[in-house]
């Protein structure tokens, strides 16, 4: 048995590419995936995400 794995934190599917997540970069699968997503984060996508207004005030 491996005595060293958390318990409470399951292995999951990569938010970016579906493979199981690594423990070290949960709930990534790589160090390339999590910086890919500290990327986005950083770029700006979730700037433009705010722009769309869900409600249009155009009444
Ligand atoms: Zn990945």
């Amino acid at each position: 048995m491996v005595a060293d794995v958390e318990p409470l934190r399951k292995a999951v599917s990569c938010p970016n590419c579906s493979l199981a997540s690594a423990r070290t970069y949960y709930p990534f699968c790589s160090k390339r995936c999590s910086e890919m997503d500290l990327h986005r984060w950083f770029s700006g996508g979730y700037v433009l995400a705010s722009q769309e207004q869900p409600f249009a005030e155009e009444e």
